[in-house]
């Protein structure tokens, strides 16, 4: 594991004590759910192929906000979820490079995976991508996932992510007013804005918001690590996307002033 720096982002200078020749696949998320940091993934990736190490990168937190190039990036795999790109739960994308999905085995078995079947000549499978999708195949989510993208697409990443900076600048200044808040992460963020007001507990800041008609998730998100580091047992997290509105941004900084003034007496 890559220790943080104090801004929280990942501390590379330890990289070349910790890959070298037998590490086998490097994991890492290229936008963190937390912070919004954006990991340096040239240098993580170069590191890595000069050891002879696969690249896995999580682009859970990056799909929907920035255009992506595997091909550029020269990662061996990349994931994301359908429901962080506005698309259905329960499925996602998983791209690997082909050389490396020909040389895996299937990891599990059913329909329309194999090339033959006989009780004496063995089994052959089908080549990939097919000898890893068994089974009837999530026709409803795949359809959805698609309009999801064609959505995407058609307001085009660069746009968004044109949108999406420029509210984050707007947000972060907004936030940054309310007395006693403390913003975690580096100042250039994608897509969530993690903190907390005060000593308050982030349930109790997340129920008055929710009262006040802003939803944002509080909690570990799933990253009890990073909150150990930060010394604090949950966040809050405001989480911006390409519908999300300056006013929705000045309701949830209303609404945080409302919260101090009450709470504070
Ligand atoms: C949401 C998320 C996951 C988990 O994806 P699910 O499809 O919800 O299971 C993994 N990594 C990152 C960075 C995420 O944001």
């Amino acid at each position: 594991m890559l220790p943080l720096t104090a801004q929280g982002t990942l501390d590379l200078s330890q990289l070349d004590t910790l890959l070298d020749t037998r590490t086998r696949l490097l994991a890492v998320a290229q936008v963190s759910n937390v912070l919004g940091s954006e990991n340096s993934l040239e240098t993580l990736i170069a590191r890595a192929r000069a050891v002879g190490c696969a690249v896995l990168v999580d682009g859970a937190q990056a799909v929907m906000h920035q255009r992506v190039d595997v091909q550029a990036l020269d990662c061996d795999f990349y994931a994301f979820s359908g429901h962080k790109i506005y698309g259905p739960s329960g499925i996602g994308v998983l791209y690997a490079k082909h050389a490396l999905l020909n040389a895996m085995p299937p990891w599990e078995g059913g329909g329309a995976m194999i090339r033959d079947v006989s009780l004496t000549q063995g089994t052959r499978y089908a080549d990939a991508p097919w000898r890893f999708e068994a089974g009837s195949p999530n026709t409803c989510g795949i359809m959805g996932l698609g309009a999801a993208l064609d959505y995407v697409s058609a307001i085009g990443l660069d746009a968004i992510h044109d949108y999406e900076t420029a509210l984050m600048h707007y947000a972060l200044d907004a936030l940054s007013t309310v007395p006693d808040i403390i913003l975690y992460g580096p100042a250039e963020q994608k897509g969530v804005i993690d903190f907390n007001l005060g000593k308050y507990h982030a349930y109790d800041v997340g129920s008055f918001l929710d009262q006040y008609g802003i939803a944002i998730r509080t909690g570990h998100h799933c990253a009890m690590p990073l909150m150990a580091h930060y010394g604090v047992p949950s966040m809050c997290r405001a989480s911006l996307a390409v519908y999300t509105t300056r006013e929705e941004i000045d309701r949830l900084v209303a609404g945080l002033q409302r919260i101090h003034r009450l709470l504070e007496g």
